[in-house]
């Protein structure tokens, strides 16, 4: 028998490979641009399906991922759907199956194909994995696994809502008959699958990943906390629209370019799902509203004072929503007045319809500056206090990060977004100016008691003492998210370890974060037997992200947690602190330390009477904020 040639060594590619293709990077697959309902009405019918473009990655029937898992359990019907083989080369070959209400495949396909949009979207911001909230111990002990799947359920309830539950680690979508009425614009009694909404599953997929960021953000201790998880949830599946690039031409021809005056679908979220329970008109409109009594829809003006009475959860997001948008319109609106200038002469009013070739590059201007927003929005995240978040709290945060990122702000990004905050009465109430530099976190270094100088070179000897440098390289050459998240929890408890080490030099840090964390320890304070006290390294990442001047910025963010007890009027109340330090490894600094301290009277009177009112009933959030075991339930039924 004849040998077979072997290849000598140093042969790079074996002869039969040679014409291997190389792994995919992108998968296509074909879905509703915002839901069914576009299909039916004349005017958006050719812009009702696009192509999701996601992340190459083999799948199982489900279809099942890394990330996530789609489970087809119909609970009002007892059966489960056949998974779709997304793999399968006729579905390949076709770019997923043909959108269609009537196949749970392919709404099976919907789900994923969002999702999976979304979660990029988010991981490519931070530039970093993303995870989904831990799972604890009884007691709030350690995390003890990995979760590496969120399930999705497209057909999980018969009801008109979908929502995000924690406990099961699942996005639940409803699905429901429409109204009767007519005018409604839906066909009367036809089925509505919350599963098809593009909004709805953004939406609901982003409440996901932001719990797996910051946990506390569900626990609501200020009418600020849940309406924010809200609108952050908006804001995402809102500005994924701009990345539709049919349905943005389409838009901006419609609109002649202008976003921000009349009703248009880049805007509104949730069409179908509003229109279906007879509202006439989206969910949620981030520049409008129909207006019932002159039965028309109309542009909403901004009111300062609108946050001060406006407590439900929704109606309340909604002003945070309608704030980042406003920014946007502005930057926008920069970016194209040379370009409709040119057009019309030197007015910069157009006549007639636009040009192809000018809504096209309105197209491009519009996605490019919707798409800076959104990675500003997700880039603030690092920058929040890890308990207890204000609007102001986060506009501070989004302005330090973009300040840390981009120090030239050439575009006046940063301007648009004061401005437009501060005519929706948002801002933090204890800086003395609105102004870029009062609103960023301030510096440690900016400490009145020691002389300059001082305490950098005091931090300095701190985070060498952690030897942090060795364990953010642990971290740097790990692949896989489970490998990820196993060596991040062996750093937490290594940082945890060499923190208490450094105890008797930690006066510093304790003065930083406002956290008590020497053998000194307050009354309120849990202790060990050694008599240290009780405090978590509630999370780690690591950033390294290119400033707009070309020099990489390599970050660590470390959070820091304690719970402490306090007595107030004779009651005594427990309640959540926290610090997330930003480090500059490359300068060996502590660049920001932002948190809430223990001891602070303001903040537990602040608590006690939100959570008094709530208790009282005296609003609408009364029935959600109590010991309900799945909050987003009740929250996406009242906001519906
Ligand atoms: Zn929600």
């Amino acid at each position: 028998m004849a040998k077979m040639k072997t290849p000598p060594a140093d042969d790079p590619v074996p002869p039969h490979l040679a014409s291997m293709p190389p792994v995919p990077t992108h998968r296509s697959l074909r879905g509703y641009a915002f839901d069914p309902s576009l299909a039916t009405k004349l005017e958006t019918a050719l812009v009702s399906e696009i192509t999701y473009t996601v992340p190459w990655e083999p799948l199982r029937p489900g279809p099942i991922g890394e990330y996530v898992e789609v489970v087809d359990f119909d609970a009002a019907s007892d059966c489960f759907y056949v998974p779709v083989d997304l793999d399968h080369p006729a579905v390949l070959a076709q770019h997923g199956l043909m959108p269609s209400e009537g196949n749970p495949q392919f709404h099976q396909q919907m789900v994923y194909a969002v999702a999976m949009t979304t979660i990029d979207r988010f991981e490519k911001s931070l530039g970093r994995k993303a995870f989904w909230a831990d799972r604890f111990e009884r007691g709030g002990g350690r995390a003890t696994q990995f979760i590496q799947r969120l399930r999705l359920y497209p057909h999980a309830l018969r009801m008109a809502n979908a929502y995000y539950s924690r406990n099961h680690g699942s996005l639940l979508f409803g699905y429901f008959p429409a109204t009767e009425d007519p005018a409604s614009g839906q066909f009367p009694g036809g089925m509505v699958f919350t599963c098809l909404s593009h909004d709805i599953v953004a939406h609901e997929t982003t409440h996901a990943l932001l719990d797996g960021f910051h946990e506390y953000f569900m626990e609501a201790t200020n009418p600020d906390v849940l309406a924010f998880h809200e609108a952050f949830a908006d804001i995402v599946a809102l500005f994924q629209h701009f990345t539709f690039p049919e349905v943005l031409a389409h838009q901006i021809a419609t609109t002649r370019g202008d976003l921000a005056a009349t009703e248009n679908l880049l805007a509104q979220l949730a069409t179908q799902f509003g229109h279906a329970r007879g509202t006439h008109a989206a969910l949620r409109d981030a520049i409008g509203r129909y207006d019932p009594v002159r039965r028309k829809w109309v542009k909403h003006e901004p009111d300062p004072f609108e946050l001060d009475d406006t407590l439900e959860v929704h109606a309340r997001g909604a002003i945070f929503v309608a704030a980042v948008f406003d920014a946007f319109l502005s930057i926008y609106k920069n970016r194209t007045r040379d370009l409709l200038r040119l057009s019309s002469g030197g007015t910069g009013q157009v006549q007639g319809e636009l040009h192809p070739d000018l809504v096209n590059r309105l197209a491009q201007e519009a996605s490019k500056a919707a798409g800076h927003v959104l990675n500003m929005c997700i880039r603030a995240l690092d920058y929040c206090p890890p308990v207890d978040l204000t609007f102001g709290e986060y506009l501070r945060a989004l302005i330090t990060a973009d300040m840390d990122l981009m120090p030239e702000d050439e575009h006046r990004y940063r301007v648009a977004f004061i401005e437009a905050f501060r005519r929706r009465g948002i801002y933090p109430r204890n800086v003395r100016t609105l102004s870029e530099d009062s609103l960023r976190w301030a510096r440690p270094g900016e400490d009145p008691v020691l002389p300059p100088g001082e305490m950098e070179a005091m931090l300095k000897r701190f985070i060498e003492g952690i030897r942090l440098r060795d364990q953010v390289d642990r971290l740097r050459y790990k692949k896989t998210r489970s490998e990820i998240w196993d060596e991040t929890r062996n750093i937490r408890i290594a940082l945890h370890q060499s923190i208490q080490e450094y105890v008797g030099k930690a006066e510093l840090l304790q003065r930083l974060t406002g956290l008590a964390l020497t053998a000194d320890v307050p009354k309120g304070v849990k202790v060990h037997r050694d008599g240290l006290p009780v405090f978590t390294v509630k999370a780690f990442r690591e950033a390294r992200r290119q400033q707009g001047n070309g020099r990489a910025l390599n970050q660590v963010f470390i959070t820091l947690l304690q719970s402490e007890t306090m007595e107030h009027e004779g009651r005594v109340q427990s309640f959540r602190c926290g610090s997330t330090l930003v480090i500059d490894l490359d300068e060996i600094r502590i660049t920001y330390v932002i948190g809430k301290g223990l001891h602070d009277l303001q903040r537990l009177v602040r608590t006690i009477a939100f959570k008094e009112g709530v208790d009282a009933g005296a609003s609408l959030a009364a029935t959600y904020f109590g010991e309900a075991d799945e909050p987003f339930a009740a929250l996406h039924q009242l906001g519906a």
